[in-house]
């Protein structure tokens, strides 16, 4: 059994990894199974992502996550934004390929992989001599 905490704040997470007292979260219930890393978990109604997950003491932290339409998608954007959860992805300048690549990547939220296509925009300033 697992119990799965959520609405935790980094700073107690590191109180909890040295003293194993799980504080200022909420309780969302127990799992007979040893959820992974990403794994989708439905509690109230609500979609969770698990982000934690600490073996000794049969703890996991989960983040509340979007579950998007099917077929969603996001066209040019500033930032990839992942199609399944709608987070945005603030390392997408680490994104590779060339103009109009299909490429793949994995959400840094939710885990789910996503395909992505970068469009570069050339511009030109021009100055009098
Ligand atoms: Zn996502």
């Amino acid at each position: 059994m697992y119990s799965i905490y959520t609405n935790y704040e980094t700073k107690d997470l590191h109180d909890f990894m040295k003293n194993g007292e799980v504080a200022n979260t909420t309780y969302l219930g127990e799992l007979n199974k040893r959820p992974d890393i990403y794994d989708k978990l439905n509690f109230n109604g609500k979609t969770y992502v698990a982000s934690v997950i600490n073996d000794e003491k049969k703890i996991a932290f989960v983040e509340e996550t979007k579950v998007l339409e099917e077929g969603t998608k996001f066209e040019y954007e500033t930032d990839a934004i992942c199609p399944y959860c709608g987070s945005e992805q603030s390392d997408s300048w680490e994104l590779s390929g060339d103009d109009g690549e299909e490429k793949e990547t994995e959400c840094g939220s939710c885990g789910e992989e996503f395909k992505y296509i970068r469009s570069i925009e050339v511009t030109y300033s021009t100055y009098q001599k």
